[in-house]
């Protein structure tokens, strides 16, 4: 547990995933906040409710949860909260939150359809589908935040929308001292995978997640942040330091690509295999996404162009 003042406490919550322990944050404001509530995991509840009687709480006490996007690390624990217990968090958690059959329907078309266009083989579509970060909950959110909110009883933090990572992803920024409570928009030790998601609405082609998350670091750029606490690991006091080294590397990877795509034109899934060659068939979904993301990003900059051949894209070098 880290105190940063009188107010936030951080609680490390032992996850089922991969990424090992979520940090939530208590905020003892004019309303007692969550920000996260951990995995929907019998241990995720017991570390939590033990964690939270260290400091003369009780899960009932809590006002409100702010949930900073709906992975399940970080929003599964909402069920854990009573009735009473308003949810906070971004339009777009809803979906992956309700998990209607409907979604789940658009889901699997929309994977069929972006397998389709990277040439990813058939048989292997379903895997980019896990319904990564989304299973069914009891709870949704009750009350929408958007940029710019404040949340009421949580007075000075400020709503930053910063998609990328999560198409719900928010942060939240408290100009007075400059702290950042960032969710999984950055990250200490790991760089935040960027996920593919089906669009928000049927008129946009897809979300670009890797140029989304970048435009959502350069917002973080123009804030005053003197200390990001993040939804995995450390404490990062550097922030601005370690968003533009995370940049570098990232043009750096990026540009990798480009380098196999000037040996001859390429399919999505012929970079995936290369960029990825020991976990790509065991982690469709995130390698798939990494690769979009470099060739989204390639394509910005003008660097690289793709053509549609029968309705899969040959992605090549701009001459
Ligand atoms: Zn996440």
């Amino acid at each position: 547990m880290t105190r940063y003042d009188a107010e936030i406490e951080k609680l490390s919550i032992p996850t089922p995933y991969a990424v090992g322990d979520v940090n939530v944050y208590v905020i003892k404001g004019e309303a007692l906040t969550l920000v996260d509530a951990g995995p929907r995991t019998p241990e995720g509840k017991e570390v939590l409710a033990k964690s939270l009687r260290d400091l003369g709480l009780l899960i009932s006490d809590f006002d409100q949860i702010v949930l900073t996007h709906h992975h399940p690390d970080h929003a599964g624990g909402i069920d854990f909260f009573p009735e009473q217990t308003n949810v906070f968090g971004h339009a777009n958690n809803q979906r992956w939150l309700e998990l209607t059959d409907e979604f789940k329907e658009s889901l699997h078309l929309f994977y069929l359809g972006v397998g389709k266009e990277l040439a990813v083989p058939e048989e292997m579509v379903a895997s980019m589908n896990n319904y990564r970060g989304g299973y069914i909950s009891k709870r949704t959110v009750q009350t929408l935040l958007q940029e710019g909110d404040e949340i009421p009883g949580l007075s000075g933090f400020q709503v930053i929308e910063t998609p990328g990572h999560a198409q719900s992803h928010i942060s939240l920024f408290r100009e007075s001292d400059g702290v950042m409570i960032g969710g999984d928009h950055l990250l200490d030790k790991i760089s935040p995978n960027p996920i593919l998601e089906p669009p928000i609405s049927q008129d946009v082609y897809r979300p670009e997640p890797l140029n989304q998350y970048n435009s959502s670091l350069r917002k973080w750029l123009e804030l005053p942040i003197s200390l990001t606490l993040s939804g995995h690991g450390d404490d990062i006091s550097d922030t601005h330091e370690l968003i533009r080294h995370n940049f570098a590397r990232q043009h750096g990877r990026a540009m990798q690509v480009k380098q196999m795509l000037e040996v001859k034109p390429q399919t999505g899934f012929e970079i995936c295999k290369q960029l990825f060659p020991r976990v790509y068939e065991r982690e469709l979904g995130l390698t798939i996404s990494e690769t979009v993301g470099q060739l989204d990003y390639l394509e910005l900059l003008g660097e690289i162009k793709k053509e549609d051949q029968n309705g899969i894209y040959m992605y090549s070098v701009n001459s």
